[in-house]
């Protein structure tokens, strides 16, 4: 199994670099983003309980996303490969994700990440913000987004390197070009 993380701060590309490449190779894309705002669009209870910490701009708690992770990989224990997007954002989740990926005997295959300046990251995430109305692309939570990344989510980058799983690809210029950036680095 091939386990990709596609790595970047909000407002890198992940997502549709992530769908590109998941459909490519065939492999499952899990946008824990995506997953969470489902839940709270649905209004579940697990909705309910991270709607106003995902309005923030906050990071949700490293337990409960493990727990969605867990049951993601027992759900597609036949697939050929995933593509994590936006996850893992802490150290304690790569940590727990290592040891869940070892129970089913498998590792991280390949680190990922999207190279984009901060000044461009600002103008996507407010672009975003209008096109589709997304409630954490406000300029304070915008802000608070990139702090929690530079805070929690950059130091993973020194967890990866050490492991030798980290490859930077620059995240600017046409969809095309980076998407083919980032298959010359994959090698399933
Ligand atoms: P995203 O679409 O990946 O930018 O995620 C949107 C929001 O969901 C984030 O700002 C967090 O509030 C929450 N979220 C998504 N993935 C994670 C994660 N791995 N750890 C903590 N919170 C997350």
């Amino acid at each position: 199994m091939f386990n990709l993380i596609l790595f970047g701060p909000p407002g890198a590309g992940k997502g549709t670099q992530a769908v590109k490449i998941a459909e490519k190779f065939g492999w499952k894309h899990v946008s824990t983003g995506d997953i969470l705002r489902a839940e709270v669009n649905q209004g579940t209870p697990l909705g309910l309980k991270v709607k106003s910490v995902m309005d923030a701009g906050h990071l949700v708690s490293d337990e409960l996303l493990i727990e969605i992770m867990e049951s993601v990989f027992v759900n597609n224990n036949t697939v050929k490969g995933f593509v994590l997007d936006g996850f893992p954002r802490t150290l304690n989740q790569a940590q727990e994700l290592d040891k869940m990926l070892l129970r089913h005997g498998e590792v991280v295959s390949l680190v990922l990440a999207l190279e984009v300046d901060e000044e461009e990251l600002v103008s996507r995430l407010l672009k975003r913000a209008l096109d589709q109305g997304r409630k954490d692309d406000g300029e304070e939570v915008i802000k608070n987004r990139l702090v929690q990344y530079h805070h929690h989510t950059k130091p993973l980058i020194d967890y990866y390197t050490d492991q030798n799983l980290y490859q930077e690809v620059h995240g600017v210029g046409t969809i095309e070009d980076i998407f083919s950036q980032l298959c010359l680095q994959i090698k399933p």
